[in-house]
């Protein structure tokens, strides 16, 4: 009677560690999903709203030299992110 009660006892007491582990487990992914879930939310606002801000900059931006086209790319691009034309150059060898 006695080993049985203490083998159910024991038996009770890994189940109910196992469950404790497990339940950490679980409370340690969820926290790090939410932490993750945050992350990707703020920093994707963060970075919508920094690339959202950089287009009215004009001063970092130039317009395409194309007629039809007349998109605006960050300075320093070397082509045209709509047609493809080269930027700055294409002006230079129409001129020459
Ligand atoms: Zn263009």
């Amino acid at each position: 009677m006695v080993p049985f009660v203490s083998f159910s006892f024991l038996f009770a007491i890994v189940v109910m560690i196992a469950m404790l582990i497990f339940g950490l487990f679980l409370v340690t992914l969820a926290v790090k999903i939410i932490g993750a879930i945050v992350r990707g939310i703020f920093g994707g606002t963060r970075a919508v709203f920094r690339a959202g801000a950089r287009p009215y900059l004009a001063a970092q931006f130039q317009h395409c030299a194309q007629v039809r086209c007349h998109a605006l790319n960050p300075q320093g691009a070397r082509f045209c992110r709509r047609c493809g034309k080269a930027l700055g150059e294409t002006l230079v060898l129409r001129a020459a």
